[in-house]
């Protein structure tokens, strides 16, 4: 899995411009030759409706206005292209993470171009396989190339999603979105229950495109552990 023959150097990354901020190349150096400044995995993980893919442009955005220069990407988006859409409205061209993109090979052919990436937002991180979770992790370490994944914990069953599972293990940081998303009952919302015919799906597949609106023939919604487990949606449902 890991690709040491393309491990890139400092050298491979693009020079930095005149507006561009000091990058890694720049940085002090510990014992092991590699920068000491802090390149780090952060997941970023919530219920579904809780503004995580606005949270991810809005850091991009942030990034950006300080110079420097970084990649969207995501799997599965609702819009179903390659872009990155929130519920209010935002949209953010991005690159479609199939099982055959390597993250890696994604930020050397962008050097390669002459651009420089200093971060990639990993938006729908849980729906990544487990090799680009390692990816990831080598991204920061190799590269120093800093990676913001954003993405649910749990599916429909209430149990982790391997991808997110494996960021829980290897990243620097998780932080548990602070947007309040609350059940029907007003407790807050914490599990995304997959709703089938009127019902609390309980089997099937991990992974299955829907919604949260009304009419979608498979929808979500998100419940409190009590409504979650009751199999209770509610007047709504
Ligand atoms: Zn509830």
């Amino acid at each position: 899995m890991t690709d040491h023959a393309a491990a890139p150097t400092c050298l491979a990354r693009p020079p930095l411009g005149p507006d561009d901020s000091p990058a890694g190349c720049a940085a002090a150096r510990g014992v092991d030759g590699r920068p000491l400044h802090a390149a780090a995995l952060k997941f970023f993980w919530g219920p579904m409706d809780c503004g995580k893919s606005t949270m991810a442009l809005q850091m991009n955005h942030n990034h950006s206005r300080q110079g420097r220069r970084g990649l969207v990407t995501t799997r599965i988006d609702r819009s179903l292209g390659p872009q990155v859409t929130t519920r209010i409205g935002l949209a953010h061209e991005a690159v479609e993470v199939t099982d055959e993109v390597d993250l890696r090979a994604l930020v050397r052919d962008t050097w390669a171009e002459g651009v420089r990436v200093d971060y990639l937002i990993c938006d729908e991180a849980s729906f990544y396989n487990l090799e680009h979770i390692e990816q990831m992790a080598e991204l920061v370490d190799s590269y120093d190339v800093d990676v913001y994944a954003f993405g649910l914990a749990t599916d429909f069953r209430s149990c982790l999603f391997p991808a997110a599972q494996r960021l829980f293990e290897l990243a620097d940081e998780v932080a548990r979105i602070q947007v309040e998303v609350l059940c029907w009952c007003g407790r807050e919302g914490l599990l995304n229950a997959r709703v089938v015919d009127g019902r609390v799906a309980r089997e099937g597949l991990q992974v299955v495109i829907g919604d949260t609106v009304d009419n979608a023939e498979v929808r979500y919604q998100v419940l409190c552990r009590r409504h979650y487990r009751a199999g209770e949606l509610g007047p709504r449902g």
